[in-house]
Formats: C-alpha cells, sequence, structure tokens
C-alpha cells in the first residue's frame, strides 16, 4: 500500500477518528500527550515525533512528550523561540517542512545530541486554541528516506486542531483539580481550628467564670456591677465556644442523638416564656399556640431544644421594637412541625438557602448592627438533619420570615424519613 493510495487515507481518517474517542477520554496529562505523539508519528510515518508547549516564564518551547521517552527525562529540554523551526512556527503561527535538515541552519542542534539523535528531516505545525497558539507538534524523519507531502501537512493540522483542546481540556481540569485540593486543605485547617480553639478555650473559660462568680459573694457592693460584666462576658464567650465545639463534633461525625419521648408543646411553651422578658424589653409581643392534645416527640432533647432556641433568639434579634413574633407546634401525618413567625427584616430571597451554611450572615460581619457568627442556623440544621428532618425558611424583606421545622415523631418514622432522602 502506498503512502498515497485509497486504503492509506482511509486507515489515516480511522486513525483520526480512533484518536478523537482516545482524545476525549483521556485527561490525564502525560498520557494524552503520550498518545499523540505516537500517532503523529504513525500518521505521518516517520521516525518519532514530539510536543512542545509553550512556557511563558521562560518565554521557550519545553518538550512535553516524545513517544517512548519517560517525561522525566525530556522535560528539562526546550528549544529558544528565535533559533528553532519549532520557535519559528510558533511565532509565525504556520506549519513548517524541512525535506533535508542537515545543514538547515534552522534545526536547534543541541536537542539532537542531548538526545543521541539526527534529525534528517522534520514537519511541525502549531497547535492553537481560540486563536492563541499554545505549543507545536512535530515530527521527524519520514521512513524511507522519502519526502514529506502536503497530505501530511494536512493529517498533521487536523491532530494538532484536535490535540489543542484536548490538552487545554485536560489543562483546565488538572487546574480545576489543584484549585479543589486546594479547597479542600483550606477547610481541613478551618475545622482542625474550629476543633482545637474550641477544646483549647474551654478549661481556661471555666476556671474564669468560676473563680469569677466565687468572688461575687466577696466583693463590696460597688463593684458588683464590674463583676458581673465579667461574668456576663464570660457566658456569652461559653455559648461561641459550645456553638463550635457542637460545629466540631458534627463535622468528625461525632454527633449522634440519643431519642426519648418528651413532649415538644411543653417544651414550646417553657421556650417561649423563658424569652418572653427578652421580647418584652425590645417591646415585641411574642406568643406561642399549641393544641390542646400533647405533642409527643421521640428525639433528642437537648439538640431540639438547641433548635428552637436559635431560631427563638434570630426572630427576637431581627425584629424591630413594636414586632411580633409566634412560635406554633402541629402534628402533620408522622412529623412533627414547629414553625418561628416573625414580622421582622425579612431575607433576601437569594440569601434564604445560604443562611443556613456555617459562619453566613447576610450583612457582612463588618457592617452589621447585631452580633452573632452565622453559627446558629447551620447548627439548627445540622441538628435537624441528625434526627432526619428538615428545616426551611420563607421570608420577604420588610415583611418578616417563617422559619419551620419538621421532624419524624418517631423512630421508625425517622428510619422511614432517612430511606426517602436517600431515595430521593
Ligand atoms: P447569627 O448568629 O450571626 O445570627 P445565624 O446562623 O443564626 O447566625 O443566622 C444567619 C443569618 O441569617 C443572620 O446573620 C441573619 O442575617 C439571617 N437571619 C437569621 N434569622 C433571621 C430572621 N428571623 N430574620 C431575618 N434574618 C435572619
Amino acid at each position: 500500500m502506498t503512502a498515497d493510495s485509497p486504503n492509506h487515507k482511509i486507515q489515516q481518517l480511522q486513525r483520526l477518528v480512533e484518536v478523537n474517542h482516545i482524545l476525549s477520554s483521556t485527561l490525564e496529562f502525560p498520557k494524552l500527550l503520550e498518545a499523540l505523539a505516537d500517532t503523529a508519528s504513525e500518521l505521518t510515518r516517520s521516525e518519532t515525533a514530539s510536543i512542545l508547549l509553550y512556557d511563558a516564564r521562560k518565554n521557550e518551547l519545553r518538550f512535553e512528550a516524545i513517544p517512548g521517552k519517560p517525561s522525566t527525562s525530556i522535560n528539562t529540554l526546550s528549544v529558544p523561540l528565535d533559533s528553532s523551526a519549532a520557535g519559528w512556527v510558533f511565532q509565525n503561527n504556520k506549519p513548517i517542512v524541512i525535506q533535508d535538515a542537515s545543514d538547515d541552519p534552522r534545526i536547534f542542534r543541541e536537542i539532537d545530541s542531548a538526545l543521541s539523535f539526527t534529525t534528517r528531516s522534520l514537519i511541525a505545525v502549531p497547535l492553537q486554541v481560540k486563536q492563541k497558539t499554545i505549543g507545536v507538534l512535530e515530527a521527524v524523519n519520514k521512513k524511507n528516506n522519502s519526502h514529506y507531502t502536503e497530505d501530511d501537512i494536512s493529517i498533521l493540522e487536523n491532530l494538532g486542531c484536535q490535540a489543542a483542546i484536548a490538552i487545554e481540556n485536560a489543562r483546565l481540569v488538572e487546574q480545576l483539580r489543584m484549585a479543589n485540593s486546594e479547597l479542600m486543605r483550606h477547610t481541613k485547617v478551618k475545622s482542625d481550628f474550629i476543633a482545637i480553639a474550641s477544646h483549647e478555650l474551654r478549661t481556661p473559660l471555666g476556671l474564669i467564670l468560676g473563680h469569677a462568680s466565687f468572688l461575687k459573694d466577696y466583693i463590696p457592693s460597688q463593684h458588683q456591677e464590674q463583676i458581673d460584666v465579667i461574668i456576663r462576658s464570660a457566658m456569652r464567650l461559653k455559648t461561641i465556644i459550645e456553638d463550635l465545639s457542637t460545629i466540631a463534633h458534627k463535622e468528625q461525625g461525632q454527633s449522634r442523638i440519643r431519642r426519648t419521648p418528651f413532649s415538644i408543646s411543653e417544651m414550646v411553651a417553657t421556650t417561649a416564656t423563658q424569652f418572653q422578658k427578652q421580647a418584652a424589653s425590645k417591646k415585641i409581643e411574642l406568643g406561642y399556640d399549641v393544641p390542646d392534645e400533647d405533642l409527643l416527640l421521640e428525639g433528642d432533647k437537648e439538640k431540639i431544644q438547641i433548635i428552637l432556641t436559635n431560631l427563638i433568639r434570630n426572630a427576637i434579634t431581627f425584629t424591630d421594637p413594636g414586632g411580633q413574633i409566634g412560635i406554633k407546634a402541629e402534628k402533620d401525618s408522622g412529623y412533627l412541625k414547629v414553625y418561628v413567625v416573625d414580622t421582622g427584616i425579612g431575607i433576601p430571597e437569594e440569601e434564604q438557602n445560604r443562611i443556613f451554611e456555617r459562619f453566613y450572615q447576610v450583612e457582612s460581619h463588618l457592617t452589621r448592627k447585631h452580633g452573632g457568627m452565622g453559627l446558629g442556623l447551620s447548627i439548627a440544621k445540622a441538628m435537624v438533619e441528625l434526627h432526619n428532618g428538615q428545616i426551611w425558611v420563607e421570608s420577604k424583606v420588610g415583611m418578616g420570615s417563617l422559619f419551620c421545622f419538621m421532624l419524624p415523631a418517631n423512630q421508625q418514622q425517622a428510619e422511614a424519613a432517612a430511606r426517602i432522602f436517600r431515595t430521593s
């Protein structure tokens, strides 16, 4: 079969189609480049081929792949843009054919000596993506001392087009992989910090609180205010540390729930009563509504108390004087639903999903009027999820917000819920 026989051309085209498949399925960079160089030498019936990519930092073309040569052995080889055939192709963005390379000044001889090789003939095409040249694909030494043809140029150009896109995709995937692993590293640092800080702050804070409470009984009345400030601030720190440890435990998969039956109606009534004074001091009306029948829930009472407390505390924080807050509990098939509704500032629609993320606050931390660390809702969500329940918000800016959490009423219902959420 001669080089320009119809059968040979069909074979070349088939090979190009095959290569296209390989290119679209291989994202591993070195393998991809080696496959490309291999195909270039096969299709142009050359002794070897190579891929050179532009290194912007050094302004030169670096060898990335030569069939049969490990990438580590060629990555140190590069050619200058001004005195090499590949450099000419790169700068002019045009193919080149050198039929007799023996005395051609465009050949950069240092590569031949480094590879113990003699370049006799060469064909090279630019690799271009989105009108930007990223490198050069070249084939060297046409077999049987024959000449490169127009067909060789067009087949190499064709391969070059596919190669450039595949290289760019592989580079993007590589960048994404690196960004992802960097992100994971940051997430781990953040999680470790939360875990260590919450653990290490606990003991000294316990000592401050213990000693301050002890001193309160001995300090003269004119200094009681100062000691109260110390105790109040330490209690605030204690809440923050507890929030951080809750997050740390959840992240480390250490959070467990102990289901015991208790009355959610009673919890709603007591918690609402506890917050009544705080609401009244802000001139907010706070009421609750529970049905006559006692609503029993099998769940972790302490954790469910955290959910309810965080929602009511937020409702008071984000409602202006003169506003109203309502808390309601009800039964819905095998679930119990608790609503906390306020007539406060509301939450913009685009923020409504994000507020359940850790450390997320609608206003930036520096400009906001209210305290808090953006943890209350993420903790509430974590507690709800531990019970296989759901939590959501409906809100309109300037009108108010409705937060609702829905929990399976008992263990059996929780298992059913877990199955539903797993399959949906
Ligand atoms: P924080 O402790 O900082 O308030 P949360 O996780 O409890 O953190 O809440 C996150 C953010 O969601 C709040 O900073 C606030 O911007 C918004 N938010 C929460 N509850 C309400 C509410 N009832 N009304 C308006 N905005 C709210």
